[in-house]
């Protein structure tokens, strides 16, 4: 018997808890660390929760059990307490007897929504893009490793995969590997735990094409860096490819070994900068075509204008103002998006006040935030004063007289003014464009 108490109800209960981690966390982290966990007993207010190996304990003990706790106490009041430790399940026991990595698992891996066609190129990800392309396409290894990083929900992963689809298609030969580097020393560990590194190091060794995405996550993971310095030096020195994605360059990423940070700069690093207004109104216009609804132009440049932190966010709002017209039956409006996105659009907003876009674009043009009240008309104050008129406009929701009292009570029509003069430049001064972008980026971060 698995359970020292036979209980149904909390079987159930944790099984749906299963699905809400699954839902929360995905399916790569969901199947490495929560999949594997199980009910030992319940007594007293204590659960307690079993792990295979100490490592995956105190990994679960540090990232998820307190979600975990939540959870249960959601479900059943009773629990008080959470306990993780390690337990010994009979089919635990037995080493994996399929190959850690099967091609079927591989295919699985990918979205087969992720293809090169699918992805709209603009000025922010033309270079990751071009690159990606190449590294596809060529028929010999011209850099390595290519270096793809950018900030969460701009394309990473989905260029990565459009790689894996395109060489599946050119090279159907190559062996190619794509993993998230959570699951990478996830199979480092389970491989040390087997006593089977040599399996391991064989098969990541034998391939064409290695691809670890996420490779931040192994930040201060040094035994895990150490292999993957191994496997990394492995493949360049037999000139395979290696493909790697992080939220940072290599030479910010903290936690990182300098030798192993020095390699991943080696080949070439093409960064993913924020979404531009026109990029994120192509991606909106292509996911709306593929959707086959149609949706006007004016709530496309809504959503465009109004939800900037992220494409992935971007995409969540467009399926569901299209969703809810399915289901209701009406056509989308300006309206009816406002409506259905309300707790978003608020979220977006709640992140920024007026006072914090004065306080960050004074400190950016090294003005007085007080210059933001004053009546000083000279140029030097004067445009500094309207990028943030603009910006106030842009990220909050607070009206033209409400943003105009803010800056030292001034009248509405000079908010509006401000905001269309910032439009202007825009179109004019790659430089404008740059600061807009910039301040936004370090307003909603
Ligand atoms: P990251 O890995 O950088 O966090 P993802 O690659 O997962 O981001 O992208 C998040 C979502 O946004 C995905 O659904 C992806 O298809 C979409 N996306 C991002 N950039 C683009 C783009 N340029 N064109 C089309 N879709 C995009
Ligand atoms: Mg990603």
């Amino acid at each position: 018997m698995r359970y020292a108490i036979a209980n149904t109800d909390l079987e159930e209960q944790w099984k749906r808890i299963q699905e809400r981690l699954l839902d929360e966390y995905g399916e790569a982290t969901y199947t490495s660390w929560l999949k594997p966990l199980y009910i030992v007993d319940h007594s007293e207010g204590c659960m307690r929760l079993a792990a295979p190996n100490p490592f995956m304990r105190d990994w679960v003990k540090n990232n998820y059990a307190e979600r975990i706790k939540t959870l249960l106490q959601s479900e059943n009041d009773n629990i008080l307490q959470l306990n993780v430790i390690v337990g010994e399940k009979a089919d635990d026991k037995q080493p994996p007897e399929q190959p850690i990595l099967d091609v079927p698992e591989f295919v699985s891996n990918l979205d087969t929504r992720f293809t090169f066609e699918n992805f709209i190129v603009g000025k922010p990800n033309e270079l990751a893009h071009a690159a990606a392309r190449k590294v596809a396409e060529s028929e010999t290894v011209t850099f390595n490793p290519l270096f793809l990083y950018g900030g969460v929900g701009l394309g990473k992963t989905h260029l990565m995969h459009a790689i894996a689809w395109q060489i599946k298609k050119c090279h159907p030969k190559r062996k190619v590997i794509y993993l998230s580097a959570e699951k990478f020393m996830y199979q480092f560990v389970r491989a040390l735990r087997f006593k089977d590194t040599v399996s391991f190091k064989e098969q990541f060794r034998s391939v064409d094409v290695l691809m670890i995405d996420d490779v931040q996550f192994i930040s201060g993971k040094e035994s895990t860096q150490e292999e993957f310095f191994h496997t990394f030096n492995a493949l360049v020195d037999q000139n395979r490819q290696i493909i790697i994605s992080a939220d940072k360059s290599p030479s910010d990423l903290e936690g990182m070994e300098e030798r192993l940070k020095s390699r991943l700069g080696w080949g070439l690093v093409a960064d993913i900068h924020p979404t531009t207004y026109e990029l994120r109104l192509g991606i909106l216009q292509s996911k709306a075509e593929q959707m086959n609804a149609s949706v006007p132009q004016k709530v496309l440049e809504f959503l465009a204008h109004k939800i900037s932190s992220n494409v992935r966010e971007l995409e969540g709002a467009l399926t569901r103002v299209v969703a809810h017209s399915t289901l209701v039956g009406r056509d989308i409006t300006l309206d009816t998006t406002q409506d259905v996105l309300r707790d978003l659009l608020r979220a977006n907003d709640r992140r920024v006040t007026i006072d914090e876009i004065q306080k960050k674009v004074a400190e950016y043009f090294s003005i007085r935030f007080s210059d933001m009240h004053s009546p000083r008309r000279s140029r030097s104050v004067a445009r500094p004063r309207q990028v943030a008129m603009y910006l106030c406009k842009q990220l909050t929701s607070r009206s033209l007289p409400e943003i105009g009292r803010k800056f030292g009570g001034r009248d509405h029509t000079t908010v509006l003014h401000a905001v269309k003069k910032v439009e202007e430049l825009m179109g004019e001064e790659k430089n404008m464009c740059e600061d807009i972008e910039l301040l936004r980026r370090m307003l909603e971060s």
